[in-house]
């Protein structure tokens, strides 16, 4: 099925269980604690906020709680997968309004929700809906901010030029196969953003009290954090991705595509510290790994750089790689005077 009809489906609580009288709807603030900042403006706030180093991903706790509260109250629950869509049940329900951003604010926390809903099979008292925008008229802060133009209007997100969809949408992704090769007119623009992005959202005057809040660390982030540097992620072994980054990365099923961001992200930055770490990416088995990691090279350009590109040129057997390869090292002459 696809995404349109699994949407359409999902938008008749019938769909979810034939008696349905009511969807429950739960906003769960993910933003309480704060994150490592070398890993926030990399990885969305909403992905970290995941990171509680429970067996279960928190999403699913959590769901499986709410599931288990309302069955104790005596109410049949209605099937998953076919849950109403989440912002627009929200609204309905009076939790959440809608930011021109296309994200769901609730009162007195921002748009740093997530929301579950859940088909039951009683009556219970119903909220008022709040289905208004609740942003000032002249307000465009998210729109002006947005690096890809994947926020054209109010309202109004192309998901396939956002930079969070393109991160995330790869084979195997619960959204549908993506990208394998980043598109060439995204990557400058995804900055050292690896998993999400938050731009329209740190922008928000809705957002800022919680930004600018003292809240306490996440320890379990503290503790893993080291294990997200970009040059760590690039080299990963299959081993390092299903062991440290699945668990919090988990939208992507197959490690290759981390490390293709982790290479992007390190061009992006442009450091010459990372050339060493991008050299070892050109020996890398996958194509797509050489591929992005020539990219990253070109990016930062010199003759150390050139030298490496062309030494990897001579023994690249992938066509792909080899047009990757190509297109930078005449890039690095461009930028660098060769
Ligand atoms: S998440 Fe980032 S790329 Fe996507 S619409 Fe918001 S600012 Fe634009
Ligand atoms: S930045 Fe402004 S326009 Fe965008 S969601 Fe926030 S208040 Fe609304």
């Amino acid at each position: 099925m696809g995404d349109n009809q699994r949407l359409l489906r999902a938008g008749d609580p019938r769909n979810s269980m034939s008696e349905a009288r009511t969807v429950v709807v739960a906003v769960y603030d993910y933003f309480k604690e704060s994150f490592p900042p070398e890993m926030v403006g990399r990885i969305g706030r909403l992905y970290l906020g995941h990171g509680g180093g429970t067996p279960l991903p928190i999403p699913r706790t959590r769901y499986r709680l709410l599931r288990e509260f309302l069955e104790k109250l005596g109410f049949r629950t209605g099937r998953g997968g076919v849950n109403p869509p989440a912002r627009q049940a929200g609204a309905r329900a009076g939790v959440t309004s809608f930011g021109k951003n296309c994200f769901a604010f609730a009162e007195g926390i921002g748009s740093f929700v997530e929301i579950d809903t859940l088909v039951i099979d009683g009556e219970l008292e119903y909220d008022r809906p709040t289905m208004q925008v609740s942003c000032p008229d002249k307000c465009t802060l998210c729109i002006d901010a947005c690096p890809t133009g994947a926020l054209y209007e109010p309202l109004r997100m192309n998901p396939l030029m956002c930079v969070a969809y393109n991160s995330y949408a790869t084979p195997g992704s619960f959204l549908g196969d993506g990208q394998i090769v980043l598109r060439m007119d995204i990557r400058e623009r995804m900055g050292v953003w690896i998993y999400g992005c938050d731009i329209c959202q740190q922008v928000c005057p809705h957002n800022q009290p919680r930004l600018k809040a003292k809240l306490l660390p996440n320890a379990y982030l503290a503790q893993v954090a080291a294990d997200f540097r970009l040059e760590k992620l690039l080299n990963m072994s299959a081993a390092y991705f299903r062991d440290k980054v699945y668990p919090l990365m988990h939208y992507i099923k197959d490690g290759r595509y981390v490390q293709r961001n982790a290479a992007v992200a390190l061009g992006n930055l442009g450091q010459d510290e990372a050339v060493p770490h991008l050299a070892r990416a050109m020996r890398d088995p996958d194509e797509l790994v050489r591929g992005h990691a020539a990219w990253a090279l070109g990016r930062i350009g010199g003759r150390e750089v050139l030298e490496i590109l062309e030494g990897s040129l001579a023994t690249e057997c992938s066509e792909y790689a080899r047009s990757e390869i190509i297109a930078a090292s005449g890039v690095s002459r461009s930028t660098g005077g060769y």
